[in-house]
């Protein structure tokens, strides 16, 4: 892996925790809401209101998004292979131990009495006693790392994204949506064209949810205000997600004004920042992210850590 596919990689890792960290500092709010409490934009971690929701969490920490998603690393880092059950155990203790920010759905499957036997049965299950319609971002807000892991395997992150995607949601418009994501950040690790990486990942996703492809074009021929990412009744939706991250990728500049615009647009922001974060981090690379935002990272230290141990075990082909 040569320096700048590394500082891609990197990016896909820093670009999610900041859209992440940032993000929540518009979660749940509309448009309107963002204008009322951020005039002049939310630029910052310290621009963050402090309500009682986003106390949860300090200035610049990242939420369970990104706690998922190390649940997924810190798996691979431990076992140098993707192990379903592993990360299911460690997401299941995250949300035991932790488990701020966790979505109805995830609580729902990993509340489940045989969820560590069965997990994959246990979400299929919870999305069938939906009746097929509970399709949210819970599975794609975490999988993005899945792309840095086999970068060089399209076949491979396909399978892995599927399957960890499944440990808590079993929709095929979830599974799409991991698929996708977690592929287009390959490709671009890879070097390939923002063109491509789309290219991919509309093929992928289309595998696993039929129209999938049609929907990516749609999305990439709208603005993003059309893409009602604030609607009431869609927030948290996987398709609204995955389609903030896709289309910043295609559109947006740069990391911090991809990041920015998403964010401006309300819902369910840090989750939609958390992916738009990696698909540019992954475009543009760490080093392409404003610094400040590097820098104020609450456990930054911590995940550069982490990345340079993923890197190095990929770097000795021990992944
Ligand atoms: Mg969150």
């Amino acid at each position: 892996m040569d320096d700048d596919a590394q500082d891609r990689a990197r990016g896909t890792l820093f670009g999610q925790a900041i859209g992440d960290a940032l993000g929540v500092g518009a979660e749940f709010m509309s448009r309107e809401d963002i204008a009322r409490h951020y005039p002049d934009g939310l630029n910052d971690y310290a621009d963050i209101v402090r309500d009682a929701f986003r106390s949860v969490w300090l200035p610049g920490e990242w939420t369970d998004d990104t706690d998922q998603m190390l649940c997924i690393l810190d798996s691979l880092l431990q076992h140098g292979r993707v192990q379903p059950a592993d990360i299911a155990r460690r997401i299941h203790r995250w949300a035991a131990e932790d488990g701020r920010g966790i979505g109805y759905t995830t609580a729902t499957v990993l509340g489940h009495p045989d969820y560590l036997d069965r997990p994959q049965d246990v979400a299929h299950g919870v999305w069938q006693a939906s009746r097929g319609t509970l399709a949210p971002n819970g599975g794609v807000m975490r999988t993005a790392v899945l792309g840095v892991w086999h970068w060089r395997s399209i076949q491979q992150v396909c399978i892995d994204a599927r399957s960890v995607c499944r440990l808590t949601h079993a929709d095929p418009r979830c599974v799409a949506s991991c698929v996708a994501v977690s592929l287009a950040v390959a490709r671009l690790v890879a070097g390939a064209s923002v063109e491509d990486a789309i290219a991919a990942a509309a093929l992928a996703g289309e595998s696993d949810w039929p129209g999938f492809g049609r929907w990516l074009d749609g999305v990439l021929q709208s603005t993003l205000g059309d893409l009602a990412l604030d609607e009431p009744q869609s927030i948290g939706f996987t398709l609204k997600t995955a389609g903030a991250g896709f289309w910043a990728l295609a559109h947006a500049r740069s990391v911090g004004t991809g990041l920015r615009q998403v964010i401006h647009q309300g819902g369910d922001a840090d989750t939609n920042a958390a992916v738009a974060g990696a698909l540019l981090g992954a475009r543009d690379g760490l080093s392409a992210i404003p610094a400040r935002w590097v820098r104020g990272l609450h456990q930054g230290a911590a995940l550069h850590e982490r990345a340079d141990r993923l890197l190095s075990m990929i770097g000795a082909g021990r992944n």
